[in-house]
């Protein structure tokens, strides 16, 4: 099975070729939108876990499987994400706990569709990590915010780090002037081959389809132990719309009966994932901690966005925005060379992606793409899905994209 699981670098795209014409497909590349998920609410017995500390327990039985009471909820959060997708011998994640924390050790790849890194916008290559983080079992709410550092700031179920929005100069990395590539599931490696999330990745696998008409489902942590959840809080109603008491705070958090304290993603609004700790934060899981020792500075952290588009205008549009779950959708895309900043090279893009799912055929005459994009039946509703194309099948491809492009609806 290709798709979720399947390691992108290796994907077989390149076998497409195009000198002999506008016409592009991929055999069996329908196959990708089949994704299951093994990470389902389970039925536990209480005397079959042993509760390791907050929300967090522990399968007496071997091999062990860690469980998250999620608002009454039984949760196999990583199951899924512990497979081998880049087939290397080791795990993608492998979970332990001490007395206090969770134990991540985590290769940092990322287990959807991505761009192919370097390309026209990015010099850096993806590279398998060796991280280890530790989240606090019992997280403690902090007198002070703790300043999110550069680096991981938080990690994603699928072991991915989340980094707050600034790209390395301190702009904001997400939006306006200084918007950096991010490819259409939100991520981008930097220097040392981190890919890595500025927002809402949504490309991620949770255990629960997130149809936008209750609570979201937990996406990550933050490195203070408190969890990350998508963007709704109730039916249509993103957290971040919400206003008094359940209010987001500075963070991007807010508590209720149920969660306790726990942060929420806000597309298209700073700080896009977290806006600083709450809780007191692990220092162990980035070096500005270690180096600081104790003294982290503190306070949310500030937009700074500069006006601009950076990407915007070179796709023009994308049709239909409405895409159906489960439903196969002819997409039709414009873009505008002039506003690309390398020429656009003649033929069909190489690769097309609305979010994690994939063009199973692509064409194009003149300036306009044509591509095949078939919906999985457990597509996550509502949040509005980057699109994003690629150019030449060599090492280096021209890539362009659009924020914003489509989101999936129901039938
Ligand atoms: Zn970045
Ligand atoms: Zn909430």
């Amino acid at each position: 099975m290709i798709g979720i699981g399947f390691i992108q670098p290796l994907r077989a795209k390149l076998a497409c070729v195009l000198l002999s014409g506008m016409l592009c497909t991929w055999a069996g590349i329908a196959a990708a939108q089949e994704i299951s998920l093994n990470t389902q609410s389970v039925s536990i017995q209480e005397d079959q876990v042993e509760s390791i500390g907050g929300f967090w327990y522990v399968s007496k039985a071997e091999p062990k499987t860690y469980y998250y009471r999620d608002a009454g909820r039984w949760l196999d959060l990583f199951s899924y994400h512990c497979k081998d997708s880049n087939k290397d011998g080791i795990a993608n994640l492998q979970i332990s706990h001490d007395q206090n924390h969770l134990i991540i050790k985590s290769q940092g790849y990322p287990n959807h569709p991505t761009a192919i890194f370097p390309n026209s916008d990015n010099p850096n290559t993806i590279s398998v990590q060796d991280f280890t983080f530790r989240l606090p079992l019992v997280p403690r709410k902090s007198e002070t915010i703790t300043r999110l550092p550069m680096g991981p700031v938080g990690m994603s179920l699928n072991g991915v780090v989340f980094f707050n929005p600034f790209e390395m100069e301190g702009r904001n990395a997400v939006a306006g002037y200084d918007e950096v590539w991010l490819d259409s599931c939100c991520g981008h490696p930097q220097q040392t081959g981190v890919y890595h999330y500025h927002k809402y990745p949504t490309c991620v696998k949770s255990p629960f389809i997130d149809d936008g008409k209750s609570h979201s489902p937990i996406i990550g942590f933050a490195f203070d132990g408190y969890p990350l959840y998508g963007p709704y809080e109730s039916d249509g109603k993103m957290a971040m719309e919400l206003s008094g008491e359940q209010a987001l705070d500075a963070c991007n958090g807010h508590s209720d009966s149920l969660r306790g304290y726990h942060y929420h993603v806000t597309p298209n609004r700073f700080p896009y994932i977290l806006g600083g700790y709450a809780g007191e934060v692990e220092p162990t899981n980035n070096r500005e901690f270690r180096r600081n020792a104790g003294r982290n500075r503190t306070g949310p952290i500030q937009d700074n966005t500069q006006p601009g588009d950076k990407y915007g205008k070179i796709i023009t549009s994308v049709r239909p925005g409405n895409l159906v779950q489960g439903k196969s959708h002819e997409i039709h895309i414009e873009f505008d060379p002039t506003q690309a900043r390398r020429p656009i090279p003649e033929g069909a893009p190489t690769w097309l992606q609305i979010g994690p799912y994939e063009a199973e055929s692509i064409q194009r005459t003149g300036n306009s793409v044509t591509a095949k994009i078939t919906i999985p039946k457990d597509a996550t509703i509502g949040v509005w899905l980057d699109c994003h194309m690629e150019f030449g099948s060599d090492r280096r491809p021209l890539v362009i994209k659009r924020n914003d492009a489509a989101r999936v609806t129901f039938d």
